[in-house]
């Protein structure tokens, strides 16, 4: 009998599990997997919960940001992601490290307006006002003010003749705030509507663009030579020329953007920030002045390679799960308890990285050969390799003509004979 999904959010975990087992006829084993990853904090944190999906875990070591050699926990199920970011991170520590810097650091609340008869009368308002309406805003979460953060400044964007943006920037210290954006944006909101405005609705914007990062670091281009023979001069110069193709196609801008989202979202999960929030900015952002381009810009001047970028990165180290999931509380203590300014230099460096070793693989042996290397593991999981056998499976992989399921299972089959 088909069990009911009604009000599936209101049962209990067993009551949930069991809905659950019924319906869609889960097996033993299958059941077993969902207890086993049962955790009561991850109950809390969701709706109709019903076990933790794990993500594993690696270590980026002795990334250079900012003077600081960090240890970066990151979360990734990509095989070759740690691998390269540390690659990346080898040769970053050959030249200058990453320097980075905040111009700013605010988060944007948006009141959004329609059918504004009188959109000057409106800016007029809003100018005599912004004292009250940043006060309006802080009252309704005085501890960020007391901590010296707060609502700071008002800015008024007209998008067309009736459709106003009344847009608060608030100062969230250590915490990424969307929850507490939200909340100033509604109390302005509700004082605009006494007004006689009429508010569509009112949320952060993601678009970091007042909480913008600048990253540079130089490289000795001597210390991107390859095993395989090809001079630092010359991987440079083609990394540079790769970067500048970035500017003419998005078709290439794209991948080579999700190349550095490897890195910087595993950092971001990690951290228990939220992906979601971070990838949307950035991907914004790489379209800023029209055309989308890649997000990290690498020169060759003089012996050095140079890469320099400016992402929105708006994340935190108190709020959200961050203080919740005891994997993140130990993340954090990994870095060395960062402040959210340190976590968003350190996930801009762990891009760099990234990028840089992608593009020095693809320009000189191609991507496949690190790529097929680490996935060997994989692919020696999936064709049922037990503990015992993955490396030695792995092993004949890597020295197979070919390295596809096919002939996976026939040389564990020859192995086990
Ligand atoms: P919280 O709502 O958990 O707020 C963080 C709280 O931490 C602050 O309000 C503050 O409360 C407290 N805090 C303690 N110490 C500090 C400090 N030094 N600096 C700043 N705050 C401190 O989280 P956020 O507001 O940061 O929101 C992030 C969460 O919101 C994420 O989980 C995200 O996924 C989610 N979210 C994202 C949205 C989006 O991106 N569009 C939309 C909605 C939610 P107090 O002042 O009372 O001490």
């Amino acid at each position: 009998m088909m069990a009911d999904w009604q009000q599936f959010y209101k049962r209990s975990w067993s009551e949930r599990v069991d809905i659950l087992v019924n319906n869609q006829q889960l097996t033993n084993a299958e059941q077993d997997l969902i207890k086993e990853n049962y955790n009561y904090i991850g109950e809390q944190q969701i709706e109709n919960y019903i076990y933790n999906f794990g993500v594993p875990t690696g270590l980026l070591l002795n990334l250079p940001v900012d003077g600081k050699k960090v240890i970066v926990p990151m979360a990734t199920e990509e095989p070759s992601v740690i691998a390269a970011a540390n690659n990346g991170a080898r040769i970053m520590r050959q030249g200058t490290g990453v320097q980075t810097k905040f111009s700013k650091h605010l988060m944007r609340g948006q009141i959004l307006l329609v059918h504004v008869a009188d959109v000057r009368a409106l800016s007029n308002y809003v100018r005599e006002h912004e004292r009250s309406l940043l006060q309006c805003a802080n009252d309704a979460h005085p501890s960020m003010a007391k901590r010296g953060g707060g609502a700071k400044e008002i800015l008024i964007e007209t998008m067309d003749d009736s459709t106003v943006a009344v847009n608060v920037l608030v100062d969230t210290k250590e915490a990424m705030g969307a929850n507490t954006v939200n909340t100033m944006a509604e109390a302005v909101a509700a004082k605009l509507r006494q007004q006689g405005y009429e508010v569509l609705m009112a949320i952060l914007s993601n678009y970091g663009t007042e909480s913008l990062i600048t990253a540079e670091v130089a490289i000795p281009v001597a210390a991107l030579a390859t095993k395989q023979g090809l001079a630092g001069e010359e991987v440079a110069q083609k990394i540079a020329l790769a970067s500048h193709m970035e500017t003419l196609s998005p078709h290439r801008a794209v991948t080579a953007n999700k190349g550095i989202l490897n890195g910087i979202e595993a950092v971001v999960l990690a951290s228990g920030n939220d992906t979601r929030a971070v990838n949307a900015a950035l991907h914004a952002y790489a379209a800023h002045d029209g055309q989308y381009q890649g997000l990290i810009c690498w020169q060759v001047v003089a012996d050095q390679l140079i890469g320099t970028t400016t992402m929105p990165m708006s994340v935190g180290v108190v709020g959200g799960s961050i203080g919740i999931v005891p994997a993140v509380k130990l993340n954090h203590h990994i870095m060395g308890e960062p402040t959210s300014t340190e976590l968003a230099s350190i996930i801009v460096a762990t891009g760099l990285a990234q990028n840089l070793a992608a593009l020095r693989a693809l320009v000189s042996t191609g991507i496949q050969a690190g790529h097929m290397a680490l996935q060997a593991k994989s692919l020696a999981v999936q064709v049922g390799a037990q503990a015992g056998e993955i490396d030695r499976l792995v092993a004949k992989l890597n020295a197979a003509p070919k390295m596809d399921a096919t002939s996976a299972k026939k040389l564990l089959q020859e192995l086990r004979e």
